[in-house]
Protein backbone atom coordinates (compact mmCIF):
# COMPACT_ATOMS: atom_id res chain seq x y z
CA UNK A 1 0.00 0.00 0.00
CA UNK A 2 1.22 3.68 -1.14
CA UNK A 3 0.72 6.06 1.50
CA UNK A 4 3.12 8.66 0.69
CA UNK A 5 2.29 11.72 -1.85
CA UNK A 6 3.92 11.10 -6.22
CA UNK A 7 5.58 14.16 -7.32
CA UNK A 8 7.90 13.65 -10.02
CA UNK A 9 8.31 10.21 -10.11
CA UNK A 10 9.30 9.89 -6.28
CA UNK A 11 7.48 8.76 -3.30
CA UNK A 12 7.52 12.05 -0.85
CA UNK A 13 6.43 13.38 2.46
CA UNK A 14 6.62 16.52 4.54
CA UNK A 15 6.60 14.94 7.80
CA UNK A 16 3.15 15.30 8.08
CA UNK A 17 0.50 12.70 7.86
CA UNK A 18 -3.31 12.17 8.73
CA UNK A 19 -5.29 8.90 9.18
CA UNK A 20 -7.39 7.43 6.40
CA UNK A 21 -10.21 5.40 8.80
CA UNK A 22 -12.05 1.88 7.82
CA UNK A 23 -15.82 3.22 7.38
CA UNK A 24 -17.33 -0.07 8.50
CA UNK A 25 -15.18 -0.30 11.84
CA UNK A 26 -14.07 3.02 12.20
CA UNK A 27 -10.75 2.03 12.63
CA UNK A 28 -7.37 3.05 11.01
CA UNK A 29 -6.19 1.75 8.39
CA UNK A 30 -3.51 3.97 7.01
CA UNK A 31 -1.39 7.03 7.38
CA UNK A 32 -1.08 9.22 4.76
CA UNK A 33 1.10 12.31 3.69
CA UNK A 34 -0.84 15.84 4.49
CA UNK A 35 0.20 18.04 1.71
CA UNK A 36 0.27 21.62 1.79
CA UNK A 37 0.32 24.80 -0.36
CA UNK A 38 4.24 24.41 -0.99
CA UNK A 39 4.04 20.75 -2.11
CA UNK A 40 0.90 21.11 -4.37
CA UNK A 41 3.27 24.15 -6.48
CA UNK A 42 5.90 21.43 -6.82
CA UNK A 43 3.55 18.47 -7.90
CA UNK A 44 2.44 21.81 -10.21
CA UNK A 45 5.71 22.08 -11.15
CA UNK A 46 6.89 19.28 -12.07
CA UNK A 47 3.86 18.51 -13.91
CA UNK A 48 4.90 21.59 -16.32
CA UNK A 49 8.34 20.52 -16.82
CA UNK A 50 6.93 17.33 -17.88
CA UNK A 51 4.51 18.74 -20.66
CA UNK A 52 6.48 19.36 -23.14
CA UNK A 53 8.33 15.90 -23.71
CA UNK A 54 4.61 14.45 -23.09
CA UNK A 55 3.40 16.33 -25.20
CA UNK A 56 5.82 15.97 -28.27
CA UNK A 57 5.52 11.97 -27.81
CA UNK A 58 3.80 10.32 -30.82
CA UNK A 59 0.36 9.56 -29.37
CA UNK A 60 0.84 5.98 -30.43
CA UNK A 61 3.77 5.47 -27.89
CA UNK A 62 1.55 7.44 -25.24
CA UNK A 63 -1.22 5.20 -26.06
CA UNK A 64 0.69 2.06 -25.26
CA UNK A 65 2.19 3.62 -22.13
CA UNK A 66 -1.50 3.42 -20.66
CA UNK A 67 -2.47 -0.07 -22.25
CA UNK A 68 0.31 -1.61 -20.29
CA UNK A 69 -0.65 0.34 -17.08
CA UNK A 70 -4.44 -0.78 -17.54
CA UNK A 71 -2.95 -4.40 -18.36
CA UNK A 72 -1.15 -3.99 -15.15
CA UNK A 73 -4.44 -2.67 -13.96
CA UNK A 74 -6.24 -5.96 -14.83
CA UNK A 75 -3.63 -8.37 -13.47
CA UNK A 76 -3.69 -6.53 -10.15
CA UNK A 77 -7.74 -6.55 -9.91
CA UNK A 78 -8.03 -8.37 -7.08
CA UNK A 79 -5.83 -6.58 -4.39
CA UNK A 80 -7.08 -3.70 -5.76
CA UNK A 81 -10.52 -4.72 -5.15
CA UNK A 82 -9.35 -5.66 -1.59
CA UNK A 83 -7.65 -1.47 -1.10
CA UNK A 84 -10.78 -0.02 -2.63
CA UNK A 85 -13.39 -2.09 -0.12
CA UNK A 86 -10.66 -1.52 2.56
CA UNK A 87 -11.13 2.51 2.53
CA UNK A 88 -14.30 2.72 0.77
CA UNK A 89 -16.42 0.03 2.34
CA UNK A 90 -18.25 -0.84 -0.86
CA UNK A 91 -19.01 -4.57 -0.91
CA UNK A 92 -16.09 -6.66 -2.76
CA UNK A 93 -18.62 -7.35 -5.96
CA UNK A 94 -18.61 -3.70 -6.59
CA UNK A 95 -15.05 -2.82 -5.98
CA UNK A 96 -13.82 -5.74 -8.62
CA UNK A 97 -16.58 -4.11 -10.97
CA UNK A 98 -15.32 -0.30 -10.70
CA UNK A 99 -11.30 -1.72 -10.96
CA UNK A 100 -12.66 -3.32 -14.12
CA UNK A 101 -14.68 -0.59 -15.33
CA UNK A 102 -11.55 1.16 -14.78
CA UNK A 103 -9.27 -1.31 -16.65
CA UNK A 104 -11.88 -1.15 -19.96
CA UNK A 105 -11.84 2.73 -19.62
CA UNK A 106 -7.89 3.01 -19.43
CA UNK A 107 -7.41 0.81 -22.67
CA UNK A 108 -10.22 2.95 -24.67
CA UNK A 109 -9.13 6.31 -23.66
CA UNK A 110 -5.49 5.25 -24.77
CA UNK A 111 -6.64 3.97 -27.98
CA UNK A 112 -8.58 7.55 -28.32
CA UNK A 113 -5.64 9.34 -28.13
CA UNK A 114 -4.68 8.59 -30.87
CA UNK A 115 -7.22 9.43 -32.42
CA UNK A 116 -7.31 13.21 -32.05
CA UNK A 117 -8.55 15.33 -34.86
CA UNK A 118 -8.56 18.57 -36.01
CA UNK A 119 -10.36 19.34 -39.38
CA UNK A 120 -9.84 21.14 -42.80
CA UNK A 121 -12.57 23.33 -44.42
CA UNK A 122 -13.40 24.88 -47.45
CA UNK A 123 -11.47 28.20 -47.17
CA UNK A 124 -13.64 31.20 -48.63
CA UNK A 125 -10.47 33.09 -49.79
CA UNK A 126 -8.81 31.14 -52.53
CA UNK A 127 -5.51 32.58 -51.89
CA UNK A 128 -5.67 30.95 -48.37
CA UNK A 129 -5.86 27.46 -46.93
CA UNK A 130 -6.51 26.87 -43.58
CA UNK A 131 -6.31 23.88 -41.15
CA UNK A 132 -7.37 23.06 -37.58
CA UNK A 133 -5.04 21.66 -34.98
CA UNK A 134 -5.63 20.10 -31.39
CA UNK A 135 -3.30 20.09 -28.78
CA UNK A 136 -3.13 19.23 -25.66
CA UNK A 137 -3.39 22.05 -22.97
CA UNK A 138 -0.58 21.78 -20.62
CA UNK A 139 -1.27 21.04 -16.88
CA UNK A 140 -4.21 19.73 -15.74
CA UNK A 141 -5.57 20.07 -12.12
CA UNK A 142 -7.68 17.28 -10.89
CA UNK A 143 -9.90 17.10 -7.24
CA UNK A 144 -11.80 14.18 -7.22
CA UNK A 145 -14.25 12.54 -4.72
CA UNK A 146 -14.88 9.94 -1.93
CA UNK A 147 -17.36 7.66 -3.79
CA UNK A 148 -15.37 6.15 -6.94
CA UNK A 149 -11.84 6.68 -5.14
CA UNK A 150 -10.36 4.34 -8.00
CA UNK A 151 -12.55 5.21 -11.26
CA UNK A 152 -12.84 9.18 -11.02
CA UNK A 153 -9.34 9.35 -10.70
CA UNK A 154 -8.98 6.68 -13.83
CA UNK A 155 -10.65 8.63 -16.07
CA UNK A 156 -8.84 11.90 -15.12
CA UNK A 157 -5.89 9.85 -17.13
CA UNK A 158 -7.88 11.13 -20.54
CA UNK A 159 -5.69 13.89 -19.90
CA UNK A 160 -2.53 12.22 -20.19
CA UNK A 161 -3.95 10.09 -23.38
CA UNK A 162 -4.80 13.50 -24.64
CA UNK A 163 -0.70 14.79 -24.29
CA UNK A 164 -1.24 17.01 -20.82
CA UNK A 165 0.36 15.99 -17.67
CA UNK A 166 -1.71 15.92 -14.58
CA UNK A 167 -1.83 16.58 -10.99
CA UNK A 168 -4.63 14.81 -8.36
CA UNK A 169 -5.73 15.72 -5.98
CA UNK A 170 -7.35 12.16 -4.25
CA UNK A 171 -10.62 12.70 -1.26
CA UNK A 172 -8.85 12.89 2.31
CA UNK A 173 -11.19 10.06 3.07
CA UNK A 174 -10.09 7.55 0.06
CA UNK A 175 -6.45 8.77 -0.88
CA UNK A 176 -5.25 4.99 -1.17
CA UNK A 177 -6.60 3.89 -4.93
CA UNK A 178 -5.50 6.72 -6.12
CA UNK A 179 -1.64 6.45 -5.05
CA UNK A 180 -2.54 2.84 -6.15
CA UNK A 181 -2.61 4.30 -9.58
CA UNK A 182 0.38 6.26 -9.44
CA UNK A 183 2.38 3.14 -8.17
CA UNK A 184 1.16 1.42 -11.46
CA UNK A 185 2.11 4.24 -13.52
CA UNK A 186 5.46 4.53 -11.76
CA UNK A 187 6.06 0.49 -13.19
CA UNK A 188 5.09 1.14 -16.97
CA UNK A 189 7.29 4.13 -17.14
CA UNK A 190 5.45 6.71 -17.70
CA UNK A 191 7.86 9.28 -17.50
CA UNK A 192 8.39 11.50 -13.62
CA UNK A 193 5.81 14.74 -14.03
CA UNK A 194 3.48 13.36 -16.15
CA UNK A 195 1.54 11.86 -13.53
CA UNK A 196 1.48 13.31 -9.89
CA UNK A 197 -0.60 12.69 -6.98
CA UNK A 198 -0.64 14.92 -3.88
CA UNK A 199 -2.92 13.31 -0.91
CA UNK A 200 -4.06 16.10 1.99
CA UNK A 201 -6.21 16.45 4.59
CA UNK A 202 -7.68 19.88 4.50
CA UNK A 203 -8.33 20.34 0.60
CA UNK A 204 -8.91 24.48 0.91
CA UNK A 205 -5.22 25.51 0.71
CA UNK A 206 -3.92 23.05 -1.83
CA UNK A 207 -7.60 23.38 -3.65
CA UNK A 208 -7.12 27.03 -4.02
CA UNK A 209 -3.55 26.52 -5.20
CA UNK A 210 -4.78 23.75 -7.83
CA UNK A 211 -7.41 26.30 -9.21
CA UNK A 212 -5.16 29.43 -9.43
CA UNK A 213 -1.62 28.54 -10.41
CA UNK A 214 -0.25 30.15 -13.34
CA UNK A 215 0.94 26.97 -14.56
CA UNK A 216 -2.15 25.33 -14.55
CA UNK A 217 -4.16 25.07 -17.72
CA UNK A 218 -7.28 23.48 -16.85
CA UNK A 219 -9.10 21.95 -13.36
CA UNK A 220 -11.43 18.91 -13.91
CA UNK A 221 -13.43 18.43 -10.55
CA UNK A 222 -16.02 16.08 -9.56
CA UNK A 223 -18.09 16.79 -6.06
CA UNK A 224 -20.25 18.89 -4.60
CA UNK A 225 -21.70 21.74 -6.42
CA UNK A 226 -21.06 24.10 -3.52
CA UNK A 227 -17.18 23.00 -3.86
CA UNK A 228 -17.46 23.69 -7.65
CA UNK A 229 -18.97 26.92 -7.82
CA UNK A 230 -16.21 28.03 -5.24
CA UNK A 231 -13.88 26.49 -7.61
CA UNK A 232 -15.34 27.95 -10.85
CA UNK A 233 -14.90 31.30 -8.98
CA UNK A 234 -11.38 30.65 -8.05
CA UNK A 235 -10.57 29.30 -11.43
CA UNK A 236 -12.25 32.24 -13.27
CA UNK A 237 -9.54 34.55 -12.08
CA UNK A 238 -7.03 32.80 -14.92
CA UNK A 239 -9.56 31.87 -17.21
CA UNK A 240 -8.78 28.37 -16.10
CA UNK A 241 -10.68 25.98 -18.81
CA UNK A 242 -12.90 23.86 -16.48
CA UNK A 243 -14.64 20.36 -16.10
CA UNK A 244 -17.44 19.71 -13.55
CA UNK A 245 -19.26 16.99 -12.69
CA UNK A 246 -21.42 18.00 -9.44
CA UNK A 247 -24.11 17.09 -7.55
CA UNK A 248 -27.68 15.07 -9.07
CA UNK A 249 -31.35 14.79 -7.82
CA UNK A 250 -31.93 12.33 -10.46
CA UNK A 251 -35.82 11.42 -10.74
CA UNK A 252 -36.97 7.78 -11.88
CA UNK A 253 -40.23 7.67 -13.41
CA UNK A 254 -42.33 4.64 -13.48
CA UNK A 255 -45.34 5.12 -15.82
CA UNK A 256 -48.57 3.12 -15.51
CA UNK A 257 -47.58 1.25 -18.95
CA UNK A 258 -44.14 -0.14 -17.65
CA UNK A 259 -43.19 -3.26 -17.05
CA UNK A 260 -42.94 -3.33 -13.51
CA UNK A 261 -40.83 -6.07 -12.67
CA UNK A 262 -38.55 -4.87 -14.94
CA UNK A 263 -38.64 -1.26 -13.24
CA UNK A 264 -38.57 -2.65 -10.09
CA UNK A 265 -35.12 -4.56 -10.79
CA UNK A 266 -33.64 -1.27 -12.38
CA UNK A 267 -34.58 1.10 -9.77
CA UNK A 268 -33.50 -1.02 -6.77
CA UNK A 269 -29.98 -1.71 -8.36
CA UNK A 270 -29.15 1.64 -8.91
CA UNK A 271 -30.74 3.06 -5.88
CA UNK A 272 -28.65 0.54 -3.40
CA UNK A 273 -24.95 0.43 -5.26
CA UNK A 274 -22.30 2.18 -3.14
CA UNK A 275 -25.07 2.20 -0.54
CA UNK A 276 -27.33 4.78 -2.68
CA UNK A 277 -23.95 7.15 -2.34
CA UNK A 278 -23.65 7.88 -6.50
CA UNK A 279 -24.29 11.21 -7.83
CA UNK A 280 -26.51 9.90 -10.72
CA UNK A 281 -28.53 7.37 -8.39
CA UNK A 282 -32.15 8.00 -7.76
CA UNK A 283 -33.31 10.29 -5.31
CA UNK A 284 -36.59 10.56 -6.41
CA UNK A 285 -39.18 7.49 -7.19
CA UNK A 286 -41.95 9.49 -9.25
CA UNK A 287 -44.75 6.22 -9.34
CA UNK A 288 -48.29 6.81 -11.01
CA UNK A 289 -50.65 6.20 -8.49
CA UNK A 290 -52.46 3.88 -9.92
CA UNK A 291 -49.44 1.41 -9.79
CA UNK A 292 -47.96 2.80 -6.43
CA UNK A 293 -49.09 0.14 -4.46
CA UNK A 294 -48.08 -2.68 -5.95
CA UNK A 295 -44.95 -1.09 -6.74
CA UNK A 296 -44.60 -0.13 -3.04
CA UNK A 297 -45.25 -4.13 -2.20
CA UNK A 298 -42.91 -5.80 -4.32
CA UNK A 299 -40.44 -2.82 -3.63
CA UNK A 300 -40.46 -4.03 0.02
CA UNK A 301 -40.64 -7.78 -0.54
CA UNK A 302 -36.91 -7.30 -2.21
CA UNK A 303 -35.84 -4.90 0.20
CA UNK A 304 -37.00 -6.78 3.55
CA UNK A 305 -34.44 -9.26 2.08
CA UNK A 306 -30.96 -6.88 1.55
CA UNK A 307 -28.02 -7.60 3.90
CA UNK A 308 -25.91 -4.72 5.22
CA UNK A 309 -22.66 -5.31 6.79
CA UNK A 310 -18.77 -4.66 6.03
CA UNK A 311 -18.06 -4.96 2.27
CA UNK A 312 -15.81 -7.96 2.87
CA UNK A 313 -19.05 -10.20 3.92
CA UNK A 314 -21.09 -11.30 0.90
CA UNK A 315 -23.69 -8.64 1.35
CA UNK A 316 -25.89 -6.29 -0.71
CA UNK A 317 -25.12 -2.75 1.14
CA UNK A 318 -21.49 -1.40 3.03
CA UNK A 319 -21.08 1.07 5.44
CA UNK A 320 -21.96 4.94 4.83
CA UNK A 321 -18.48 6.85 3.96
CA UNK A 322 -18.69 8.68 7.41
CA UNK A 323 -20.65 9.70 10.53
CA UNK A 324 -21.53 12.86 8.97
CA UNK A 325 -23.46 10.94 5.76
CA UNK A 326 -25.20 8.67 8.30
CA UNK A 327 -26.73 11.97 10.33
CA UNK A 328 -27.41 13.78 6.69
CA UNK A 329 -28.99 10.89 5.82
CA UNK A 330 -31.11 10.32 9.34
CA UNK A 331 -31.94 14.05 9.65
CA UNK A 332 -33.40 14.32 5.66
CA UNK A 333 -35.84 11.01 6.71
CA UNK A 334 -36.77 12.59 10.16
CA UNK A 335 -37.93 16.05 8.18
CA UNK A 336 -39.85 14.19 5.76
CA UNK A 337 -41.62 11.97 8.09
CA UNK A 338 -42.30 15.49 10.06
CA UNK A 339 -43.98 16.85 7.06
CA UNK A 340 -45.99 13.66 6.72
CA UNK A 341 -44.21 11.27 4.54
CA UNK A 342 -44.57 7.49 5.85
CA UNK A 343 -41.91 4.89 6.77
CA UNK A 344 -43.31 1.83 4.95
CA UNK A 345 -40.07 -0.18 5.02
CA UNK A 346 -37.44 0.29 7.96
CA UNK A 347 -35.18 -1.77 9.96
CA UNK A 348 -33.06 -0.89 13.04
CA UNK A 349 -29.45 0.95 12.09
CA UNK A 350 -26.44 -0.49 13.72
CA UNK A 351 -23.86 1.83 14.10
CA UNK A 352 -22.34 3.12 11.05
CA UNK A 353 -24.81 0.75 8.70
CA UNK A 354 -27.75 2.33 6.97
CA UNK A 355 -30.24 -0.17 6.48
CA UNK A 356 -32.71 0.56 3.69
CA UNK A 357 -35.70 2.68 4.23
CA UNK A 358 -38.52 3.04 1.95
CA UNK A 359 -40.69 6.32 2.08
CA UNK A 360 -44.43 6.86 0.85
CA UNK A 361 -45.99 10.22 0.13
CA UNK A 362 -42.90 12.24 -0.01
CA UNK A 363 -43.53 15.82 -1.76
CA UNK A 364 -41.65 18.16 -3.72
CA UNK A 365 -41.75 20.49 -0.64
CA UNK A 366 -39.49 18.39 1.52
CA UNK A 367 -35.95 18.69 2.09
CA UNK A 368 -35.49 15.37 1.03
CA UNK A 369 -37.16 16.27 -2.92
CA UNK A 370 -34.58 19.12 -2.93
CA UNK A 371 -31.16 17.47 -1.31
CA UNK A 372 -28.76 15.13 -2.77
CA UNK A 373 -29.73 11.62 -0.02
CA UNK A 374 -26.98 10.17 -0.83
CA UNK A 375 -27.67 7.01 1.00
CA UNK A 376 -30.19 3.53 0.61
CA UNK A 377 -33.26 5.33 1.04
CA UNK A 378 -36.39 4.88 -1.83
CA UNK A 379 -38.61 8.27 -1.55
CA UNK A 380 -41.69 7.58 -3.47
CA UNK A 381 -44.07 10.31 -4.93
CA UNK A 382 -46.92 9.69 -6.68
CA UNK A 383 -48.21 11.40 -10.08
CA UNK A 384 -51.27 11.41 -12.08
CA UNK A 385 -49.84 12.39 -15.62
CA UNK A 386 -46.88 12.52 -17.48
CA UNK A 387 -47.21 16.28 -18.09
CA UNK A 388 -47.31 16.26 -14.46
CA UNK A 389 -44.42 13.63 -14.34
CA UNK A 390 -42.12 15.54 -16.40
CA UNK A 391 -42.77 18.69 -14.56
CA UNK A 392 -42.16 17.03 -11.18
CA UNK A 393 -38.77 15.41 -12.68
CA UNK A 394 -37.64 18.37 -13.84
CA UNK A 395 -38.37 21.02 -11.13
CA UNK A 396 -35.00 21.11 -9.70
CA UNK A 397 -31.54 22.95 -10.10
CA UNK A 398 -29.84 19.64 -10.98
CA UNK A 399 -29.77 17.80 -14.22
CA UNK A 400 -27.52 15.28 -14.27
CA UNK A 401 -29.57 12.04 -14.58
CA UNK A 402 -33.06 11.12 -15.10
CA UNK A 403 -34.85 7.22 -15.64
CA UNK A 404 -37.96 6.46 -16.72
CA UNK A 405 -39.84 2.85 -17.40
CA UNK A 406 -43.08 2.47 -20.25
CA UNK A 407 -43.37 0.25 -22.86
CA UNK A 408 -45.13 3.17 -25.17
CA UNK A 409 -42.67 4.22 -27.64
CA UNK A 410 -44.24 7.44 -28.87
CA UNK A 411 -44.16 8.34 -24.69
CA UNK A 412 -40.87 7.40 -24.60
CA UNK A 413 -39.45 9.44 -27.44
CA UNK A 414 -41.67 12.33 -26.27
CA UNK A 415 -40.41 12.03 -22.19
CA UNK A 416 -36.18 11.52 -23.39
CA UNK A 417 -36.49 14.68 -24.84
CA UNK A 418 -38.75 16.58 -22.49
CA UNK A 419 -36.28 14.96 -19.58
CA UNK A 420 -33.82 18.37 -18.52
CA UNK A 421 -30.50 16.01 -17.60
CA UNK A 422 -27.63 15.59 -19.49
CA UNK A 423 -28.01 11.21 -19.03
CA UNK A 424 -31.10 10.10 -19.61
CA UNK A 425 -32.44 6.20 -19.32
CA UNK A 426 -35.31 4.72 -20.91
CA UNK A 427 -36.35 1.16 -19.35
CA UNK A 428 -32.90 0.75 -17.92
CA UNK A 429 -30.66 2.64 -15.30
CA UNK A 430 -27.68 1.04 -16.08
CA UNK A 431 -26.63 4.19 -18.48
CA UNK A 432 -22.90 4.87 -17.87
CA UNK A 433 -20.14 3.89 -20.36
CA UNK A 434 -16.70 5.52 -20.73
CA UNK A 435 -17.93 5.93 -24.68
CA UNK A 436 -20.99 8.55 -23.82
CA UNK A 437 -20.78 12.00 -22.83
CA UNK A 438 -21.24 11.99 -18.97
CA UNK A 439 -21.94 14.92 -17.51
CA UNK A 440 -24.59 17.64 -16.05
CA UNK A 441 -27.47 20.17 -17.39
CA UNK A 442 -28.27 23.41 -14.86
CA UNK A 443 -26.48 23.17 -11.75
CA UNK A 444 -24.95 19.42 -12.21
CA UNK A 445 -21.77 20.37 -13.92
CA UNK A 446 -20.07 21.81 -17.07
CA UNK A 447 -18.43 20.27 -19.85
CA UNK A 448 -18.35 16.52 -20.37
CA UNK A 449 -16.13 13.66 -19.22
CA UNK A 450 -16.34 10.38 -21.51
CA UNK A 451 -17.84 9.82 -24.93
CA UNK A 452 -16.08 10.06 -28.10
CA UNK A 453 -15.82 13.34 -29.05
CA UNK A 454 -15.28 14.99 -25.41
CA UNK A 455 -13.82 12.85 -23.45
CA UNK A 456 -9.90 14.26 -24.91
CA UNK A 457 -11.12 17.31 -26.67
CA UNK A 458 -11.78 18.89 -23.45
CA UNK A 459 -8.25 18.35 -22.53
CA UNK A 460 -7.15 20.41 -25.87
CA UNK A 461 -7.07 23.75 -27.18
CA UNK A 462 -8.04 24.03 -30.69
CA UNK A 463 -6.07 26.25 -33.19
CA UNK A 464 -6.94 27.80 -36.67
CA UNK A 465 -3.80 27.58 -38.56
CA UNK A 466 -4.14 29.90 -42.12
CA UNK A 467 -1.78 29.79 -44.93
CA UNK A 468 -1.04 32.36 -47.24
CA UNK A 469 -0.69 31.09 -50.95
P1 LIG B 1 -18.53 15.52 -0.78
O1 LIG B 1 -19.52 16.40 -0.11
O2 LIG B 1 -19.13 14.48 -1.60
O3 LIG B 1 -17.42 15.04 0.10
P2 LIG B 1 -16.84 17.58 -1.79
O4 LIG B 1 -17.18 18.47 -2.90
O5 LIG B 1 -16.75 18.16 -0.42
O6 LIG B 1 -17.89 16.39 -1.89
O7 LIG B 1 -15.48 16.81 -2.05
C1 LIG B 1 -15.05 16.41 -3.32
C2 LIG B 1 -13.58 16.74 -3.46
O8 LIG B 1 -13.43 18.13 -3.31
C3 LIG B 1 -12.68 16.09 -2.41
O9 LIG B 1 -11.45 15.74 -3.02
C4 LIG B 1 -12.47 17.20 -1.42
O10 LIG B 1 -11.26 17.09 -0.72
C5 LIG B 1 -12.42 18.40 -2.33
N1 LIG B 1 -12.72 19.69 -1.69
C6 LIG B 1 -13.57 19.94 -0.68
N2 LIG B 1 -13.54 21.24 -0.36
C7 LIG B 1 -12.66 21.84 -1.19
C8 LIG B 1 -12.18 23.18 -1.36
N3 LIG B 1 -12.62 24.19 -0.63
N4 LIG B 1 -11.27 23.39 -2.35
C9 LIG B 1 -10.83 22.40 -3.13
N5 LIG B 1 -11.22 21.11 -3.01
C10 LIG B 1 -12.14 20.83 -2.06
Amino acid sequence: MKTKAYINGKWVGNGKTFAVLDPFSGKQIARVSDLGKADAVKGIEAAHKAFPKWAAMPAIERSAKLVRMADLMEKRADQLTKLLTLEQGKPLTEAKGEILLGVHALKWLAEEGCRVHGYTQCDPDLNRSSLSLRQPMGVVSAITPWNFPSYVPLKSLAALAAGCTLVLKPAEDTPLSALALADLSEEVDIPPGVFNVIPCKHPKEVGEVLATHPLVSKITFTGSTEVGKHLLKLGASGVKKTTLELGGNCPLIIFEDADLEKAIQGALTLKFWNCGQCCNGINRFLVHTSICDAFIKKCVQKVKKMTCGSGFEPVDLGPLIHEKAKKKVDSLVREAVAHGAQEVFSSPQKGRLCAPIVLENCTPKMRISREEIFGPVVAIYRFRTEAEAISMANDTHYGLAAYFYSENLNRCLRVAKALEAGTVGVNTTGVYSITLPFGGWKESGIGREAGIVESLNDYCELKAISFGL
